[in-house]
Order: C-alpha cells, then structure tokens, then sequence
C-alpha cells in the first residue's frame, strides 16, 4: 500500500491542537478515481487543517485548483477555477466490533485504527469543488466564448425562435451582461 501512503494520516503520532497538511491532486489521482472523462488536467491543491481532541478530529479542507472543461455554450474546453471547502468530524470509538452507522459529516472510526487513509475524502472534495455551469467568464464585459461559435448560435437563434430551450437560456444570459447597468455587486 507504499502509493497510498502520502494520503495516510497517522493522528497517534500528531500533538494536540491544530496541524496542517498540504496535499496537491494531479490529474492522474483523479483519472484514476473518477468515472467520467469530460474533465481532464485536473489541478488542485488541499490544504487540510487538523484539529486533534482527544475522542474526536475536526477536519477542515481548502480546496482550490482548476479543471479543464468543455464549456456549456461553445464547446470549446477551457480550464474552470476550483474553490470550496468542506468540514469533516472524525470520531473515536472503543468498540470495535460495533458497527456504527456515519452520519453527515462525521465518521466512526474504532480507537484501534491508528493510520487514517484520506484519500477518499480529497477525492470527493475536489469533485464537489467543480461548479456545476461551465461557461466561460467574461473578458472586458464581452463573453469569452469562441466567438465563431456564439456567431453560429446568433444565426441560429434569427431563424429558430421556437427553439428558446436550455441552449438558448445561456444565450439570454450572455445577453444580459453586455447591458451596460449590470445589477451585480
Ligand atoms: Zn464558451
């Protein structure tokens, strides 16, 4: 198990009190892991904040990186910034014969199990950091699509008015931002 090893945390050895680990996710982490292959260069960095009592951990991870994606309304891929952060409770329990259900955000384990394998968890919190809208940001207030593509669409959208479908709802969108009142903050 030498691979998995710089994702281990042997919290016996930890003081009490906060530590910090630093974990950087490559692409081929998450290749290996992740069940569909739309998303590629997988970039990202996890700084975990170890809070050590003594029956329970408190884990905090900062998730940040990036994600080459294809975008939602041109199709052309580019790479998506990757941000969040998530709370996890580990909990300590003397029985280890006793199967204890995990609740939200907190997970058993028995006293016994000394080495922590957190792989898992990184995984699953770099996949829960990629937004759900993969659409270009905008560049000087216009969208920063292919602009031969977003062309096309405009074509497109003068002859087909019936088809104001979900394609044509992130057209309005981009629409919207070049009004020059923008009610954002
Ligand atoms: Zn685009």
């Amino acid at each position: 198990m030498k691979h998995n090893r710089e994702f281990e945390i042997a919290w016996l050895g930890l003081k009490d009190g906060i530590s910090t680990f630093v974990y950087d996710i490559d692409d081929k982490f998450m290749q290996e892991r992740v069940e569909e292959h739309d998303l590629k260069d997988w970039k990202a960095r996890i700084v975990l904040t170890f809070d050590k009592k003594s029956n329970f951990f408190m884990l905090h991870f900062d998730v940040d990186g990036s994600v080459v994606v294809p975008c939602d309304r041109c199709g052309d891929e580019f790479p998506i910034k990757l941000w969040d952060e998530f709370d996890l409770v580990i909990k300590l329990t003397g029985d280890e014969t006793k199967v204890i259900e995990d609740e939200d955000d907190v997970i058993f384990i028995p006293r016994s199990e000394t080495v922590i394998d957190i792989s898992k968890w990184l995984y699953e919190f770099v996949m829960l950091s990629v937004p759900l809208q993969h659409i270009h940001p905008d560049i000087d207030g216009n969208a920063g699509c292919n602009p031969v593509a977003l062309d096309l669409l405009n074509k497109l959208s003068g002859h087909e008015d019936e088809l104001k479908n979900s394609i044509w709802k992130g057209l309005d969108k981009f629409k919207e931002t070049e009004k020059p009142k923008r009610k954002t903050k």
